[in-house]
C-alpha cells in the first residue's frame, strides 16, 4: 500500500513538472511570436520635480499587449524573456522606441531643460558583449541627444566582473548617456564599489518610500540614502510616491524628484502627451 502511494506521488510530481515545463515552453514560444508580431508596447511614467510639480522626463516601461486584449505586465514575462535571451533583441527594440518617442516629445514640448527618457537595462542585456556599439548606433540613428537618455541598471549587474562593469558604464558615459541606479537599497553592493561606478541618478526603492511614514527605520534609511547621494553628487528620484504626505517629507530631506501613482501611473503615449500639455490632475505645490 505504501508503495503504491509513493508511486502515485511520484507520478503526480512528474505530471506537475511536465505541466509547468509545457507552460513554460508555451510561454516562451508565445513571447517569441509576440515579439515578431509587434505585440510589445511601451508605457511611460512621468518623473516629476517635487519643487515645481513639472514633468521632467519619463521612464519607459514595457508591456505585452496580447491580441485577446489582455495587457501583461513585465513581472510576468521579463524573467522568461531574460532566460531565453530574447531580452537582447527586445531590449534594443525598447531602447529605439523610447528614443524615437522622446525625440518627438522634445520637439513638440521644448523646455529649457529638455525632457529625459529612462530605459531599463536588465542584467542579461548588460552582459551582452556589443551593448555599447548597439546603444551608440541607436542613439545615432534616432538622433536623440544622449544627455537626455538615462539607462537604469540595478545593483544585480554588480555581481560579476567589477572591472568590466566599470569599463562598460564608462563607455556608455563617454557617449554622453546618463546612468541611474534603480531600486536602490534592495541589492547588496558595497558603498565603496558603488563609488567606483560613474552614476548620475539614484532611484530609492519604493519599499523604503512606502514604509517611510510608518516606520522610523525606513525614514532613517531614506535619510541615509539621501546623504549618500548628496556626497556622491547624484540626483535622487523617489520611486513609488503614492500619497501627498510623502512629497513634503522627501523634499525636506533634499529629494528633488518623484515617480509614483500620486503623480501618475504609467500611461500610453497619448496619455503622456496629455500630461505634457498640462492636463495633470495634481495641484502645483503651495
Ligand atoms: P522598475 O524599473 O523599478 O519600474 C517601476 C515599477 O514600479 C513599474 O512597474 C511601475 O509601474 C511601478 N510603480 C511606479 N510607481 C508606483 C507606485 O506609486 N506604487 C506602486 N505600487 N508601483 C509603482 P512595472 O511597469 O510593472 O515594471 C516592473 C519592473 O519590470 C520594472 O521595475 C523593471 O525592473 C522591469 N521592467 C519594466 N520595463 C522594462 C523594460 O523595458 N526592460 C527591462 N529590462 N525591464 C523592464
Ligand atoms: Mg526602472
Ligand atoms: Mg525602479
Ligand atoms: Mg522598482
Amino acid at each position: 500500500r505504501a508503495k503504491t502511494l509513493g508511486k502515485s506521488r511520484v507520478q503526480l510530481f512528474h505530471r506537475e513538472m511536465r505541466r509547468s515545463a509545457i507552460t513554460r515552453l508555451t510561454l516562451e514560444a508565445d513571447l517569441r511570436r509576440a515579439f515578431a508580431n509587434g505585440e510589445f508596447v511601451l508605457h511611460y511614467q512621468p518623473i516629476v520635480s517635487l519643487a515645481s510639480h513639472e514633468v521632467v522626463g519619463f521612464e519607459a516601461l514595457v508591456r505585452w499587449q496580447r491580441p485577446d486584449g489582455v495587457l501583461v505586465y513585465p513581472g510576468d514575462f521579463i524573467p522568461v524573456v531574460e532566460d531565453t535571451g530574447l531580452i537582447v533583441a527586445l531590449g534594443f527594440w525598447i531602447l529605439r522606441e523610447a528614443c524615437v518617442t522622446a525625440r518627438a516629445w522634445q520637439e513638440a514640448y521644448p523646455r529649457e531643460t529638455p525632457l529625459t527618457v529612462s530605459v531599463n537595462i536588465s542584467p542579461r542585456q548588460f552582459a551582452e558583449p556589443d551593448l555599447v556599439p548597439q546603444v551608440r548606433r541607436i542613439v545615432e540613428e534616432t538622433g536623440i541627444d544622449p544627455h537626455t537618455l538615462r539607462l537604469e541598471i540595478t545593483e544585480s549587474i554588480t555581481i560579476g566582473d567589477a572591472d568590466r562593469e566599470v569599463s562598460m558604464l564608462s563607455q556608455l558615459k563617454a557617449l554622453g548617456i546618463r546612468l541611474s541606479i534603480d531600486d536602490f537599497g534592495t541589492g547588496y553592493s558595497s558603498l565603496s564599489y558603488l563609488h567606483r561606478l560613474p552614476l548620475d541618478v539614484l532611484k530609492i526603492d519604493r519599499s523604503f518610500v512606502s514604509a517611510m511614514d510608518k516606520s522610523a527605520e525606513s525614514f532613517q534609511i531614506v535619510n541615509a540614502i539621501m546623504n549618500l547621494a548628496r556626497n556622491l553628487g547624484m540626483d535622487v528620484v523617489a520611486e513609488g510616491t503614492e500619497v501627498e504626505g510623502q512629497i513634503a517629507r522627501l523634499r525636506s530631506m533634499g529629494c528633488d524628484f518623484g515617480q509614483g501613482y500620486y503623480f501618475s501611473r504609467p500611461v500610453d503615449r497619448a496619455g503622456a502627451a496629455r500630461l505634457l500639455e498640462g492636463a495633470q490632475h495634481w495641484k502645483p505645490p503651495t
